[in-house]
This record gives structure tokens, C-alpha cells and sequence, in this order.
């Protein structure tokens, strides 16, 4: 019988990994998604409860309130930002935009799972170029790495899952290197919890270059990740060209209230970051005075490089009550989240400290 062929590109597509989620009743901490771990502010859960009333019709389909709060925050133009659900549905918009069949597009590796399968759906080629062994993005091989059919490249800084971000002198040096007719997207799904004073101000380096794109997300600091809300800030002219290749009325109606009333709340979620970012420097003290290398991370989770240990060892902290997310054969990503985790977590690191 004669069956309908998927396209090879899709038939050959890894599976996006989700987290282990916490099975319904049991007790355990989920450090596996990089999620935050407060629940939603009463304020926004309010606007929800509000937003639910007017589910029978479609949302605005540009975020128009949404995308001008942003921009005015940023200092952009509103024809430069593109909201969307989520990110990562973002960047896939963004490579639609700019990539097909036959072209390439530069990533580091390993890093955020989703970009080889957003590459392979646009037809694309992704070029992936090792990350440095202190979990660096080495973004002299990423410019070497550029050819003549080279349409995009990504850099995750922070990146995800090793948690260094880039510095802005060598992003800059970069930049001198990319042609102007290369695109490069910078995805800042993390910024919020930057505190390495050499990182960049990624709005002043896309001030000056006008192939860059920068991702951001309401999913992670604003911790929206379940009504997912995310946007591009890019010039005019390709933030249209990311807007035509957009889901028509991506993002709910829902999404788009809560990620107002999230702004509103500002203050009250940025102390929130910043408790994340304390229990973070409490984490990597307690695994470096283990004796374990962890690399410098400035997102909301940490990297132990763990190799051919990896998932033993992530069985062994589910065993412990703490779900982290393994990388077989490579490593083990562990989330911030509540300081009982954290505890937890240390403890069954300590087992298996390197000294
Ligand atoms: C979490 C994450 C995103 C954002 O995901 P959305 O929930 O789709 O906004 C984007 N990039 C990286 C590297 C991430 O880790």
C-alpha cells in the first residue's frame, strides 16, 4: 500500500527532550526545564482569571499592546519587536524568514536542543561548532566556521545548557567578522539572570548591527513558562519579514494579559530573580567546595559534566527526589529552584564529588 512520505528532514528529526515532569502525587523537586519555581504573582493570575472571559474570541493578532510596552522599555521602535508563542516559536519564524533548503546555519554545540530541529524544519544545514571545554561558546571557530552559504548564526548566551554567557569584547570581535548580510540571532532567553559585568548590552550591540536579532522570553525570569510568550527585537524590515512568517494569532489572549501584568509587576519578579541568582552562587560554592569544576553560569541552572556518568547519575537524584535533566553520554543540567532542592541536590552531588 502506498503511504505518504514525511520529508526526509522531518523523518530524521531528534526529538525535542522534555524534562522528566514530577509524576502526579509524588514528592520531588522538578529541576529539569529551567523553570522558575515561584507560581505566578496573585496579580497575574488575576489578569488570567480576567483574560479567561474572552476566550471566544481570537487575540490581538500582533500583541499590539504587548509588543509597545516592550519596546518603549527596551528603547525600540515598535515595528522592531515580534512577540510569539514563545521563543522558541520565534526563532523557528525568524530562520523561516531568512534560511531555505541549501543553506547553512552556524550553532554551537552542545547547546540549546531546540535549534537543530528549527534548522532541519527550514531545510537548513546546521554547522555545529564545539563548545570550549569551560562551557564558552568559541566564537573565533563560530566566525571561521562561516561560509558563503551560511544564512544565520546562533549564539545562546547564556548558553543553554553549559551557562556561561558571551563577553561583549569577544562578541564584538565577532561581529567585525560576520558579513552583513549574515544574520545573527542572539538568544537571551536568560539575561535576566546575567551578573558577569563583561557580558554585553545586547540592545546596544544591535543598535550597531543592524543582522542582528535578539530572542527574549517572559518563560524563565517572568516565569510564564506554561502560556508561552516570547519576542524577537530586530530592525523594521525583518521584523516584518519575521511578523508575515508568524502563526497568525500565536499568542493567546491569555499569554498576552499575563505578560502585562508580569511587566506591572516588575519589581516584585526581578526580587525574585534576584533570590534565584543568590541560591545559584550557593549551588556552584557548595559543588566547587566539593571539588567539582562547574563552569560559570549565568542562567538559572548549572552544568556538571559528567560524560558517561550522566544518566546514572540522574537516575540517582530522581532516586533522591530531584529531577534533573541529563544530557547521556555528556552531562547533567540541574535548574535553581527552591533552596530545599538545592540541599537535596548537593547532598547526592557530594556522593559523587570528584574528590
Ligand atoms: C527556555 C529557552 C528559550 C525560551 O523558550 P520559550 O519558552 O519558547 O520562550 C529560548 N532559548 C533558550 C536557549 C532557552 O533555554
Amino acid at each position: 500500500m502506498a503511504r505518504v512520505p514525511l520529508r526526509p528532514a522531518v523523518a530524521d528529526l531528534p526529538a525535542y527532550v522534555p524534562g522528566a515532569r514530577v509524576p502526579v502525587g509524588a514528592a520531588a523537586y522538578k529541576l529539569s526545564s529551567n523553570e522558575n519555581p515561584y507560581p505566578p504573582l496573585p496579580s497575574v493570575v488575576a489578569a488570567i482569571a480576567d483574560a479567561a472571559v474572552d476566550v471566544n474570541r481570537y487575540p490581538d493578532m500582533y500583541a499590539t499592546e504587548l509588543v509597545e510596552q516592550v519596546a518603549e522599555r527596551l528603547g525600540v521602535p515598535a515595528a522592531g519587536v515580534v512577540a510569539g508563542c514563545g521563543s522558541v516559536a520565534v526563532l523557528g519564524h525568524v530562520l523561516q524568514a531568512v534560511c531555505g533548503a541549501g543553506d547553512e546555519v552556524v550553532l554551537p554545540w552542545r547547546s540549546f536542543e531546540a535549534y537543530p530541529i528549527a534548522i532541519s524544519l527550514v531545510g537548513a544545514t546546521g554547522v555545529r561548532v564545539p563548545v570550549r571545554p569551560d562551557g564558552r561558546l568559541d566564537l573565533e571557530a563560530m566566525a571561521d566556521a562561516i561560509t558563503p552559504r551560511t544564512r544565520a548564526v546562533l549564539v545562546c548566551t547564556p548558553n543553554n545548557p553549559t551557562g556561561p554567557a558571551v563577553h561583549d569584547d569577544e562578541l564584538r570581535a565577532f561581529l567585525a567578522r560576520v558579513p552583513g548580510d549574515v544574520l545573527v540571532v542572539l538568544d537571551e532567553a536568560y539575561v535576566e539572570f546575567v551578573r558577569d559585568a563583561a557580558a554585553p548590552d545586547a540592545l546596544a550591540v544591535h543598535a550597531e548591527h543592524p543582522n542582528t536579532v535578539l530572542l527574549r522570553t517572559f518563560s524563565k525570569a517572568y516565569g510564564l513558562a506554561g502560556l508561552r510568550v516570547g519576542y524577537a527585537v530586530a530592525r523594521p524590515r525583518l521584523a516584518a519579514g519575521i511578523r508575515a512568517a508568524s502563526t497568525p494569532f500565536g499568542v493567546s489572549h491569555v499569554a498576552q494579559l499575563a505578560a502585562l501584568a508580569s511587566l506591572r509587576a516588575e519589581g516584585e519578579l526581578l526580587t525574585r530573580v534576584e533570590a534565584i541568582v543568590a541560591e545559584r552562587s550557593r549551588m556552584l560554592d557548595g559543588l566547587r567546595a566539593q571539588g567539582w569544576t562547574v563552569p560559570d553560569s549565568q542562567a538559572n541552572f548549572v552544568w556538571l559534566a559528567l560524560g558517561d556518568h550522566a544518566s546514572s547519575f540522574a537516575e540517582r537524584c530522581a532516586r533522591a527526589g530531584v529531577l534533573v535533566r541529563p544530557f547521556a553520554g555528556d552531562g547533567v543540567r540541574v535548574s535553581v529552584g527552591e533552596k530545599e532542592a538545592t540541599d537535596l541536590f548537593l547532598e547526592v552531588a557530594a556522593e559523587h564529588a570528584p574528590r
